[in-house]
């Protein structure tokens, strides 16, 4: 399965943003703070004003690294995002949350989207009692999402789990147990935290 295995940070100081792809790492060293301009020989020459075009090219491009997702893929999401009632910038946003690597870092079990997606690769997640590898799967409401006992008893979901500190949000139900989150609702914008302007997104793909 494709996904980017380049620099991380790269990602970010190409968006002048810090988007928080390493976890609690983020918080301690973290090359935008003395780097704020884009990478590469002529990153400076890049901090102009761009043209409309750019500006929603960007938004894009955050909102896919956040989520740790690839063009076609994006692309495709959008479509479908565009087929269903309501704002489609929301729905899109709303379909990326309620994929299972993001699902497992929100409820604090992975300290980045990338770390739960290799969770979700390992075979530590189980979707309603059954062994989920598919990083991407779509959840509904109702879905009971566990970590494998094997996976619990692992350092590294501990450690995440201490440090992350995350509120689960309120569209995961984690009352019943650590390890097991329900999506008791489909999140509504107001509760998904990414600085993404969705509409810049919807105007890049009609044009
Ligand atoms: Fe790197 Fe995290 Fe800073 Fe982004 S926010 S540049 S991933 S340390």
């Amino acid at each position: 399965m494709a996904r980017y295995t380049g620099p991380v940070c790269r990602l970010c100081r190409r968006e002048r943003e810090k988007l928080y792809l390493k976890g609690s790492k983020c918080d301690t060293h973290c090359p935008i703070d003395k780097r704020n301009y884009p990478p590469g020989e002529h990153g400076r020459d890049r901090m102009r004003q761009g043209s409309e075009y750019s500006t929603q090219l960007r938004e894009k491009q955050k909102a896919r690294r956040i989520y740790g997702v690839l063009e076609k893929q994006f692309r495709n999401t959008f479509e479908e995002a565009s087929r269903q009632d309501g704002i489609t910038g929301e729905n899109l946003l709303r379909m990326l949350e309620l994929r299972l690597d993001n699902v497992v870092f929100r409820a604090g079990w992975g300290v980045s989207r990338s770390q739960s997606r290799q969770f979700v690769r390992h075979g530590f997640v189980k979707v309603n009692g059954r062994k989920a590898t598919i990083p991407s799967m779509r959840l509904r409401r109702g879905d009971l999402v566990s970590l494998t006992e094997h996976a619990r008893a692992l350092e590294v979901v501990e450690g995440a789990a201490s440090v992350n500190g995350r509120n689960t949000p309120a569209w995961l139900d984690s009352t019943t147990s650590n390890f097991e989150v329900q999506i008791s609702n489909v999140p509504l914008r107001e509760q998904i935290d990414v600085t993404v302007r969705e509409q810049l997104i919807v105007e890049l793909y009609s044009k």
